[in-house]
């Protein structure tokens, strides 16, 4: 016998389990679960968690947060419907303590392929090694500038050597690096093609992302917006033509790829102007277990309530099947800042 489910934020269980679970209505199909292990963070980074909102913001309780049994189980269950590709991330997943054991421990979930993870790099000098042992396939790291002030002071409270110091050390231990640098005009416009170089000289393909109107759009500056198209005709202005490459596939995230004349590659998250929701193969699973189905809508599910109210697998399915069912179509993120989640980027992790 089921147990009664919880809705949050308007999303049902469903009563029956449809032959393939983890396809929506577009007759999109889900590959890739995005797990924020933690919503605490080292960094106070301007777009993402400014300082008045980190006061504002009360940090889920320890008991609230998913343990690693809960995690596993549930990623089991994930892969079992068929997802493929983790990207573990926060707040900052390092701060997470045991976050190396965790990596192993979804690295041997059967069906898992790849565990990959975002981070703002601040620890990375010291879990390069580990991470590298435990079987990590990928890491992302934000570097949004190179001039150590203006890092600082966008970050709040971070340190530019170490960041690079730990890029260094990942790709020395073979995890393959992306940096993420959200665009910022007035911040970072003039850094764009400085930003690809050093990642190129350090072996990381260098990423820029749109900033997008999280936390209903109270971070975001319309004069601030550097769109797609802007970005790419600065690296064209610094770098020459640059050519479209070929997606990476069925497993992989939302940047498109841009390649210079010798081949040195450039993503870029264009998330607000040239979006990409019709091919989004994407869940997110907050620390405290609400599975959201869009990144730009607030609807999501409790699966920590299913686990701890004593659901069985099955009940975990049909709460992922409504959130799956009721994916929307695309996010509603406009340009004026106008259309974003109430949600906080911190909190469900990029
Ligand atoms: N703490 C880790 C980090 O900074 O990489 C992981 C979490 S962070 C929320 C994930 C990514 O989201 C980072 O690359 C960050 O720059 C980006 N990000 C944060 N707020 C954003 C916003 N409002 N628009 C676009 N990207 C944002
Ligand atoms: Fe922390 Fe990452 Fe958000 Fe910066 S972008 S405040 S490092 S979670």
């Amino acid at each position: 016998m089921s147990i009664h489910l919880p809705v949050l934020n308007g999303v049902r269980p469903v009563d029956t389990i449809p032959p393939d679970p983890l396809v929506d209505l577009q007759a999109r199909r889900i590959r890739y679960l995005r797990v924020s292990v933690t919503d605490r963070c080292n960094y106070r980074c301007s777009y993402c968690m400014p300082e008045d909102l980190g006061r504002e913001l009360a940090f889920a309780p320890r008991s609230a947060v998913l343990t690693f049994e809960e995690l596993e189980r549930l990623i089991t269950t994930f892969a079992r419907l068929g997802v493929r590709k983790v990207r573990l991330t926060g707040g900052e997943p390092t701060v997470r303590r045991g976050i190396v054991e965790l990596v192993g421990r979804v690295r041997a979930i059967p069906g898992i392929e790849q565990v990959v993870m975002t981070t703002n790099g601040h620890l990375l000098a010291e879990l390069a090694g580990p991470l590298a042992a435990a079987g990590l396939s990928g890491l992302n790291v934000s570097v949004d500038t190179l001039a150590p002030e203006r890092f600082a002071s966008l970050t709040g409270r971070g340190d530019l050597g170490k960041v690079l110091a730990g890029i260094d050390a990942a790709i020395a231990c073979g995890i393959p690096v992306k940096t993420n640098a959200v665009a910022l005009r007035g911040v970072n416009e003039s850094e764009l093609a400085a930003l690809c170089e050093d990642a190129w000289r350090r072996g990381a393909v260098p990423r820029f992302i749109e900033h997008m109107p999280m936390s209903e759009g109270q971070l975001y500056a319309t004069d601030s917006e550097l769109p797609a198209a802007e970005i790419r005709s600065r690296l064209e202005a610094a770098f020459g033509p640059l050519s479209a490459r070929a997606s990476a596939g069925r497993d992989a995230g939302p940047a498109r790829y841009w390649a210079v004349a010798d081949g040195r590659e450039v993503g870029i998250i264009s998330a607000m102007t040239e979006h990409f929701c019709d091919d989004c193969n994407r869940l997110r699973l907050t620390a405290t277990g609400a599975l959201h189905a869009c990144l730009g809508h607030d609807d999501a599910v409790s699966l920590r309530e299913v686990l701890r109210s004593g659901g069985s697998d099955d009940d975990v399915v049909r709460a992922i099947a409504g959130a799956v069912v009721g994916k929307r179509a695309g996010h509603e993120f406009q340009r004026s800042g106008a259309g974003g989640p109430a949600k906080h980027m911190i909190g469900i992790g990029g």
